[in-house]
């Protein structure tokens, strides 16, 4: 995490409130990164809701802490509980619950592992963690438990990635993940490109990214025009759980991002009480067509620690894919799909 990161104070937030479009919003990404809510009585104040109606654990925030960027908590609806923007962030009791079969590291990534911050587990494709942060701090996240600190890439470790990419003939693809990858510079970004267009035998570039939902402005002009100059094949996977987290200013981030020719993807992950029903899948993944991204994966969820009680059965979850599949044109069903440790590849649920 960015040490620059603030504390928001209530005042702060209420002059930067909806009715004040001259709040953080209208600074560039890099103050919005800095200026996110943190702070639960600011969260509160912001939604209009009681904190004493809410199951907040202090102790589940500090294991990993509440945090939310102002342009993603202005699409939160004012005074409901159980929004399905604010459930995704709110640090509650039940993530202390230890429930059987729920661990640290649900996916073994720290076997995968072959350098720092590099995780080479399917052929031909490498993953590399390029950043530890996170605009938002997601509670069903698998890796909330993830050792950022030893695998944050400076140019030693850079230098020894590119030294296995190189070596390997194999690798057609280069994930950037996290953390966030756009959370690093659009400068930083541009070394680590500029030094995978040198290897002839990678093809394509892929971005897994919650950026360009929860703070639009990261789709900066200049990122775009890395994109569009890079010889690489680029795909931008970004992250949406809910139909409410597409607005105006996303739909135009994604069309900046299609102009440079980058192909647009949505993953998500199926979350009790938050997307659980075939209304609230339909329009997922309908808005994010007409925000211009095509649905990819559904998850269902990782065992992680702190995240049961966003679990659906597999069972309920095929159940409402066969019903979304009913209503829904064939290339906006996503892929229901779990991730096993061990397995070559992400493991597809029939349906
Ligand atoms: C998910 C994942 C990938 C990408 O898998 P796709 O099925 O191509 O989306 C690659 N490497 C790792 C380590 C992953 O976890
Ligand atoms: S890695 Fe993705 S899902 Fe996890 S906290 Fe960060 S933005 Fe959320």
């Amino acid at each position: 995490m960015p040490n620059s990161n603030k504390l928001i104070t209530i005042n702060a937030l209420q002059e930067h409130s909806n009715e004040n479009p001259s709040g953080v919003e209208s600074q560039n990404w890099q103050y919005q990164l800095s200026h996110c809510i943190k702070d639960f009585k600011a969260l509160c104040e912001f939604l209009q809701l009681e904190p004493k109606n809410i199951p907040f654990s202090d102790h589940a925030s500090q294991e990993f802490p509440l945090q939310v960027p102002i342009a993603f908590a202005k699409r939160m609806r004012k005074g409901d509980y159980n929004d399905p923007l604010l459930l995704q962030v709110l640090p509650v009791a039940k993530e202390l619950v230890k429930t059987p079969g729920f661990v640290t590291d649900p996916l073994a990534e720290a076997q995968a592992k072959k350098l720092p911050g590099l995780i080479h587990k399917y052929k031909h494709r490498v993953l590399l963690t390029l950043s530890g942060a996170c605009a938002i701090n997601c509670r069903y996240c698998f890796r909330r438990h993830f050792p950022y600190s030893e695998n944050s890439i400076a140019s030693k470790q850079w230098q020894d990635i590119l030294g296995y990419l190189k070596q390997d003939a194999t690798i057609e693809e280069v994930i950037f993940s996290g953390g966030d990858p756009l959370a690093s510079s659009d400068a930083r970004l541009a070394n680590f490109m500029a030094d995978l267009a040198q290897i002839p035998h990678i093809k394509r570039l892929r971005i897994h990214t919650r950026l360009p939902i929860v703070i639009p402005d990261r789709i900066t002009d200049k990122l775009c025009q890395m994109l569009n100059s890079s010889p690489l094949e680029c795909v931008v996977v970004v992250h949406a759980n809910h139909a409410n987290e597409f607005d105006i200013n996303v739909s135009q981030a994604i069309s900046k991002l299609r102009a440079t020719g980058a192909m647009v993807l949505n993953q998500a992950v199926l979350l009790k009480g938050i997307n659980d029903t075939v209304e609230a899948q339909k329009a997922l993944h309908s808005s994010s067509f007409s925000a211009g991204a095509l649905p990819y994966y559904l998850f269902v969820l990782d065992a992680v620690q702190g995240a049961a009680h966003f679990d659906i059965d597999d069972q309920q979850a095929q159940k409402l894919m066969r019903e979304l599949q009913a209503v829904l044109p064939g290339y906006l069903v996503p892929k229901l799909a779990r991730e096993i440790p061990d397995k070559p590849n992400k493991t597809l649920l029939s349906i």
